[in-house]
């Protein structure tokens, strides 16, 4: 990360008329985001990051900004992302969060992995903190094919506060909490069943006559969305939520990891983003005129988690049990590799890792066919695999889903991978060869034995690949549909994963092209 960012200050409004008048307040806000449960490190800051360093950051601004001036919040995947987080399935996060009085928490898409149950108990544990106007659970699932007009009346819902008006130091400040409202193309499986997203514009049109009519002297939106000039596959609402709602004071984004000290964006709206993994702590400093009921100033800065700042024992101590299960858990055996297994390659031609995860969900599901990819750019070491090194391998809660396919539409599926082969999330191929051509269309399939083509294929894939990887795979998300009630597998990749290594140990790390270009 260059020091320009690190040290980045950014400065909003310099109307200094004010300065001096008895009815401006200071305020403290501070905000994380994309922690993805990084506990003791991160990607980018040497021997630095971690949530418990950030916990230290916190409690130093929050001394400096004196009692009742200073409001926390957290933008979203928080509770999902390491092998303490799926160990405990997600508690110890949600400790962090309760043992750091977070005042807001916004959960992001990936803290819906575990499930509706994880979340509600995350809400309950975290009440009234939990804000999100555009997410409503069922807990006990939907009806298949059921209208979403009707379904308050006719299924249990559970939804959110979508703002709470805050006071601090006189002055009286507006959170609102939205989450992705692109849930649906991430989802695909029983989690699926549980949840209904819709457009977070809709949601803070909804609210914000109530914000207003509560005179608030600053409006703040803390959002699981990011400011993105180009946003391609228009996953993030920032730039149209600046333009319909410019009331808004103060924008804290997240989910697409990128880092913002502070930034304009729209007429109006600061844009600050802490980055992800546990980086960087966010500390706004806004000053307002109550009498006003407007903010007159705004700086901002990202303050890094580096080296030097000691991680917080009160809040490690608070989740000690947590964390020694989870690295109880981390040591067990899983299986064993009779050579490294290299994380490289391309899926399909010469990648061992997506070979040996096609093999064995095509063995947990009986699929004669695999698509799907890697997971992972790390190298497993040889010798015995713990959980800790199987979760490397599979850092996700991915269901599994089997279609059954035609020839043509299996070749369609292939050759959307193919016209994605330079994404991080394109799938590979496994259990039947395709001949290929340079420009990516399927030439002909031929069976491993040299058999003649099934009438149909049942073919493998992961849920996330199923809702349509993120907007890339519309061929696919159209084929697979709501189908998850029937084609759903029981179990997720990685405990497929688990079951085959411990039936195939010592296993032997090996590719065979499945992709033959011509
Ligand atoms: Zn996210």
């Amino acid at each position: 990360m260059s020091k320009t960012i690190m040290l980045a200050v950014a400065v909003w409004g310099l109307s200094l008329l004010h300065t001096g008048l008895a009815a401006e307040v200071e305020l403290t806000l501070l905000q994380t985001t994309d922690i993805h449960c990084y506990l003791e490190r991160s990607d980018n800051l040497p021997a630095g990051g971690g949530w418990l360093r950030l916990s230290t950051l916190i409690e130093a601004e929050r001394q400096r900004a004196g009692p009742g001036r200073c409001l926390l919040i957290d933008c979203g995947d928080s509770i999902q992302g390491t092998l303490e987080a799926t160990a405990t399935e997600s508690r110890v996060a949600v400790g962090l969060l309760k043992a750091m009085r977070y005042d807001v928490w916004v959960p992001g898409n990936h803290d819906l992995d575990f499930g509706i149950e994880r979340l509600l108990a995350a809400a309950a544990a975290l009440e009234p903190g939990l804000l999100c106007g555009n997410l409503r659970l069922h807990p006990q699932g939907l009806p298949a094919g059921a209208e979403p007009a009707a379904e308050p009346t006719a299924v249990p819902a559970v939804s959110f506060p979508a703002w709470r008006l805050f006071e601090r130091g006189g002055a009286r400040v507006a959170v609102i909490g939205m989450t992705a409202s692109y849930l649906d193309n991430w989802f695909w499986g029983p989690v699926r069943d549980g949840f209904r997203a819709r457009s977070a514009v809709e949601a803070i049109g909804e609210a914000m006559p109530e914000v207003i009519a509560r005179t608030p002297d600053m409006i703040v939106l803390a959002i699981h969305q990011g400011w993105l000039p180009n946003d391609t596959r228009a996953v993030n609402e920032v730039l149209e939520i600046t333009r319909r709602f410019p009331e808004i004071d103060l924008i804290f984004g997240g989910h697409t990891h990128q880092v913002h000290p502070g930034t304009r964006v729209g007429s109006r709206a600061w844009y600050v983003q802490a980055g992800f993994h546990a980086d960087y702590l966010a500390v706004v400093e806004a000053r307002i005129d109550t009498e006003a009921h407007r903010v007159v100033d705004i700086v901002s800065k990202l303050v890094p988690a580096s080296n030097e700042i000691a991680a917080d024992a009160r809040v490690r101590a608070a989740v000690a049990g947590e964390l020694e299960a989870a690295a109880a858990f981390g040591r067990q055996r899983v299986g064993e590799l009779s050579a490294v297994l290299k994380a490289g390659g391309s899926p399909g031609e010469d990648c061992p890792s997506s070979e040996l995860i096609s093999a064995a969900l095509a063995e947990a599901t009986g699929a004669r066919v695999v698509v799907h990819g890697k997971l992972s750019e790390l190298d497993t070491f040889a010798g015995p695999v713990t959980e800790a090194e199987l979760f490397r391998l599979v850092p996700y809660e991915n269901a599994v889903g089997v279609l059954s396919l035609t020839e043509a539409q299996l070749r369609a599926v292939i050759e959307e991978q193919l016209r994605n082969r330079g994404s991080y999330v394109a799938c590979g191929l496994w259990g039947v060869v395709a001949h290929v051509r340079a420009k990516g269309q399927v030439v002909r399939l031929e069976m491993p034995d040299g058999a003649p083509l099934p009438e149909r294929f049942t073919v493998a894939f992961n849920s996330y690949s199923l809702a349509g990887g993120g907007g890339r795979f519309p061929v696919l998300k159209e084929l697979a549909g709501d189908s998850w009630r029937e084609n759903a597998r029981g179990g997720d990749s990685r405990s497929m994963l688990r079951a085959y290594l411990r039936a195939h140990s010592p296993y032997e790390p090996q590719t065979r092209r499945w992709l033959v270009r011509e």
